[in-house]
């Protein structure tokens, strides 16, 4: 199993971190597709206090790999979030799943648009990719001829 559960019972009052590792595992898990691949260290500072009131802050940093909207090929984008919210368990006797939480926030923290930086997409796909709608902005209705997309490949390089 690759989820991040927090046992409540077993440590004294304080402050204590602990540590998991969100790799592929963790996302597909939720039926995520979309991720490739992953590796998002979760630091969970928890703190508890008398009368077993527990409050933890997430601190998640790695990377997550997602296909580019533009190239479709790998994007490692990094994950850095701090939530601001305060966690706090439905039950204080169970131990406590933050899954939902981590993977919401890993979500959250990535950017609307996926692409690589301007210039570091793959050249041959962005090419064969873009090809019909540059075709279109350019020659208007002839392109629609089946020879104009083609007539694109050979134009550059
Ligand atoms: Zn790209």
């Amino acid at each position: 199993m690759n989820s991040i559960v927090i046992p409540l019972n077993g440590w004294a009052a304080g402050e204590r971190l602990f540590r998991f590792q969100a790799g592929l595992e963790f996302f597909q898990a939720f039926d995520n597709t979309e991720i490739l691949d992953a590796a998002v260290e979760v630091e969970v500072k928890a703190v508890k206090e008398a009368g077993h009131k527990v409050e933890a802050e997430l601190h998640l940093s790695g990377t997550v790999t997602v296909a580019c909207d533009r190239c479709l090929e790998a994007l490692v984008l990094p994950v850095e979030a701090r939530p601001e919210e305060v966690f706090k368990p439905e039950s204080p006797a169970e131990d406590w799943d933050l899954s939902q939480a981590v993977y919401d926030y890993v979500c959250l923290s990535l950017p609307l648009q996926k692409v690589h930086p301007e210039g570091e997409c793959n050249p041959d796909t962005v090419r064969f990719l873009g090809q019909g709608e540059r075709a279109n902005e350019e020659a208007g209705a002839s392109a629609n001829s089946p020879f104009s997309a083609l007539k694109g490949l050979f134009d550059k390089k």
